[in-house]
């Protein structure tokens, strides 16, 4: 703590880490002995940058650019760009360390990172996030490279911005590289990428609710957010047959007790990609309750899949979703809950998956999209689905095989912990004292 004031986020993140891996290490002296957790909590570079551009106004704003680059023990640096008001090196480095864990998970070789700003896209033109996106690249271009450091989307960056800092990237190198992931389908992205992550949270708890001889079928989900992640959980949960009750943005949530329908998630995905309206419209489109800045954790749920951002459910919400019989708990952001509401989670025996582990299939896509991009080749939506999926079950199995207690329960954080431990501590010890 003395050594990272001021920096919550990732003290959280890796307390979470150190309490399941330290008894694995202390079994493990060899991992102690190399101090393997102590490096691993240092990134090996941090970069930090003055981002100028010019608003519609012609007038001068600066924001704040961030590259973490925490880890390259089993490959380049990987991580997405995240451009949001609450930016800090904090959220950074947490995001940046877990992401290591998560890339380990996939079984691509993937280092990890995280980067982004505390540019607030809400409001923006479209030539304002252009030249916000390209002065954020005339300085990290000197850092990122298809060998070095490949980032992706995260909140507030989708295939818009990402065209707009690829474009730039090329322009400055003048070279077609894939330094970038989450690209167009017609310039280098691969199939099924938007979807991945969504998607793969879905597959990764059918998975989770497979060992208690469940499936989703007939299943209610709660889901928060109503970006990507969320829209494409919402996708394939109706496509395994669930009933998805909620989503949510900053401002609040809307419940529709008859289930979010293929057509009201076309409008769902029209009003926040095209027209970047707010959740609060869906419910006067529809006639259904909003509940202005509320979170949606009440609502009686079989399944929740939190999927908006950080510290987004807390104890309250999960002793509210225990109480109405949640038995599966599934996370697509980064760290959505609290500490104290996986102690209750935990406690309850109910099944929970940490975002390392269930929202993996979005950078385990970009790593795809990154093999496409060397080979030069394009792979169909079916095979980048079926990989897609296969991924996703061996991470379960990973947790499965690390995570599994003495009376059976399956302790995913746990497994997810240890699982992306080995592999990435393994190449340290071998690579010497870097
Ligand atoms: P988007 O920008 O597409 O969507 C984010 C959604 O979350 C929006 O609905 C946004 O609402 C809401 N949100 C953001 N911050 C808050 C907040 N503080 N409180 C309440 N709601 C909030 O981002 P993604 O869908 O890509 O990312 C969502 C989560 O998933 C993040 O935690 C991200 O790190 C994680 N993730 C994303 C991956 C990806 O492939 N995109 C991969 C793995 C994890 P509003 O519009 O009001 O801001």
């Amino acid at each position: 703590e003395a050594r990272n004031p001021h920096e919550p986020e990732f003290l959280q993140a890796v307390q979470e880490v150190a309490e399941t891996i330290i008894p694995f290490l202390d079994e493990n002296p060899k991992y102690n002995n190399a101090r393997i957790l102590e490096r691993m909590v240092e990134p090996e570079r941090v970069l930090m940058f003055r981002v100028p551009w010019l608003n519609d106004k012609n007038e001068v704003e600066v924001n704040r650019g961030f590259r973490v680059q925490m880890n390259s023990a089993i490959g380049p640096y990987k991580g997405g760009l995240r451009f949001h008001s609450s930016v800090n090196l904090s959220i950074l480095k947490f995001l940046a360390f877990e992401q290591v864990f998560k890339n380990s998970l996939t079984g691509l070789p993937m280092g990890g990172g995280k980067g982004g700003s505390d540019f607030d896209p809400t409001g923006k033109s479209d030539s304002e996030i252009m030249k916000f996106c390209q002065s954020f690249m005339t300085e990290l271009y000197r850092h990122v490279g298809a060998d070095i450091d490949v980032p992706a989307g995260d909140i507030g960056v989708g295939a818009r911005e990402v065209g707009y800092m690829f474009g730039q990237y090329k322009r400055i190198k003048g070279q077609f590289t894939g330094v970038l992931t989450g690209k167009g389908l017609s310039w280098g992205g691969s199939a099924i990428r938007p979807e991945a992550t969504g998607y793969g949270v879905v597959y990764f708890a059918e998975h989770m609710l497979a060992t208690r001889g469940e499936t989703l079928e007939g299943k209610t989900v709660a889901i928060s957010g109503s970006g990507n992640v969320a829209q494409f959980t919402v996708e394939r949960c109706l496509q395994a047959g669930a009933k998805v009750v909620t989503l949510s943005d900053s401002s609040g949530f809307i419940y529709d007790p008859q289930g979010i329908c293929v057509e009201r998630l076309a409008y769902v995905m029209e009003l926040k990609n095209e027209k970047r309206g707010r959740i609060k419209e869906y419910a006067e489109k529809f006639g259904c309750e909003f509940y202005e800045g509320e979170r949606p954790w009440r609502i009686k749920c079989d399944v929740a899949l939190p999927s908006a951002s950080q510290n987004e459910l807390d104890e309250a919400d999960a002793r509210a979703l225990v109480a109405n019989g949640c038995i599966c708990v599934a996370e697509g952001a980064n760290m959505p809950s609290t500490p104290e509401a996986i102690h209750v989670f935990t406690e309850a025996k109910i099944l929970y998956a940490p975002g390392k582990a269930s929202n993996a299939g979005g950078v385990a896509v970009s790593g795809l999209e990154m093999s496409q991009n060397s080979l030069r080749i394009s792979w169909s939506r079916e095979e980048v689905n079926s990989k897609l999926w296969q991924i996703m079950k061996d991470i379960h199995g990973l947790c499965v095989k690390y995570g599994t207690e003495e009376d059976g329960y399956i302790n995913y954080e746990k497994g997810a912990n240890i699982g992306g431990f080995i592999k990435v501590a393994d190449a340290m010890l071998a690579q010497g004292v870097i």
